[in-house]
């Protein structure tokens, strides 16, 4: 049997980061920066948990593209917030929103902004079980408050190519690919990304937005809820979550240094790595449209699905966990986030050839 001296951790998030950030971020929960203090202690409106705030938003703008136009928030509530908080916001009662229905994420963004306006769904794919994304609308309404989009769909293993240009303001999830690859940010009005798949660790979510949009807002709305109250308090509106907060800007330097570019180059490669094992192996198969198929979660199954539950025993002793797929789909998912390797890859593609060997 092939051995990892490692625990290759496939999870789609919270997902692995990289060892380095790992081994910093564990050394500032005992002592951050040779203050004495931990980092889980460090006073939030203090200097050192400023320098954090602005230089993880510096980079933000430097991997993005942005320019000043654009504020960065670090936010509470993850995804589920925001999908509440963008049509609190945005969307007035009289207004429609267009939202793209491209997976469960999509589709739950779309329950919660139906609860402060209208919202026109332009295009889905859910009557194919999202197995392919749906096609982008020919002519969206102009007068749209902002058009919603996923750039990728995490329990799909579905991913827009691009993050196109519109005339509306475009939000856009970009919670399981930010980072990833070259996209043109600033064809966003605002987009977000939760922190536990690309970025950090869950606690923390990260919002661009451009600061026009801060003068769309007309209801009136609590402090909490308020996009332009968490701007003018520079994301410490209340005690924000310190150590996610850290613990990104480690990625965010690990990211920087590597570069998006290379990371990309990356990207590609472990995702052919493992979509050519699954259609060569003849045990596995996957549902997903080719063209449409995501870098970053690698959705398949077991062709006979008597053999699932022995390839997932089968990959716990070979150290690859948490590739079970997610329960409104089954089979399996590999998230090939930035922290794994072409090394893990090739070593998940060679469990895959053992275990097709074995059951010869
Ligand atoms: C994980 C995920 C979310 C949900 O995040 P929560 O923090 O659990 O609310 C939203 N959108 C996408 C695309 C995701 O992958």
């Amino acid at each position: 049997m092939i051995y990892s001296n490692k625990v290759i951790n496939l999870n789609s998030g919270p997902a692995a980061l990289p060892q380095e950030v790992l081994q910093q971020a564990s050394e500032a929960v005992l002592d951050y920066n040779g203050t004495g203090v931990s980092i889980l202690s460090i006073p939030h409106r203090g200097k050192d948990f400023n320098a954090i705030l602005e230089e993880s938003k510096q980079l933000v703008r430097e991997l993005c593209g942005l320019n000043d136009d654009y504020e960065i928030l670090w936010m509470h509530g993850g995804g589920r917030l925001q999908f509440a908080m963008i049509p609190m916001n945005f969307l007035g009662e009289e207004q429609t929103a267009g939202y793209i229905d491209s997976g469960n994420w999509s589709a739950d963004a779309i329950r919660h902004a139906e609860y402060y306006g209208n919202v026109q769904v332009l295009s889905s794919s859910k009557e194919d079980n999202y197995q392919h994304l749906p096609v982008w609308p020919h002519d969206i309404p102009p007068n749209l408050a902002y058009l919603h989009m996923t750039t990728n769909n995490t329990i799909y293993g579905t991913q827009w190519p691009e993050v196109p240009a519109v005339s509306m303001p475009l939000v856009a999830d970009m919670s399981s690919d930010i980072f990833s690859r070259q996209v043109d940010y600033t064809n966003c009005a605002m987009f977000y990304a939760v922190a536990q798949k690309n970025i950090g660790p869950a606690g923390a979510t990260l919002v661009a937005m451009r600061k026009d949009m801060l003068r769309r807002i007309s209801r009136s709305l609590p402090p909490m809820l308020n996009y332009a109250e968490h701007v003018a308090k520079k994301s410490v509106l209340n005690t924000p979550p310190v150590f996610s907060i850290y613990v990104s800007l480690l990625t965010l330097r690990w990211i920087k240094e590597k570069g998006i570019d290379k990371i990309e180059e990356e990207n590609k490669i472990k995702a052919a790595l493992l979509y050519d094992e699954i259609e060569r192996n003849p045990l596995f198969s996957t549902p997903v449209k080719k063209e449409d198929r995501s870098m970053m979660n690698v959705c398949f199954r077991a062709v006979d699905e008597r053999t699932e539950q022995l390839f997932l025993d089968f990959c716990e002793a070979s150290g690859i966990v948490n590739i079970k797929g997610h329960r409104t789909v089954g089979g399996f998912r590999a998230s090939l986030y930035n922290a794994i390797t072409i090394e893990d890859v090739k070593y998940v593609v060679a469990v895959m050839l053992e275990f097709e060997l074995n059951k010869k």
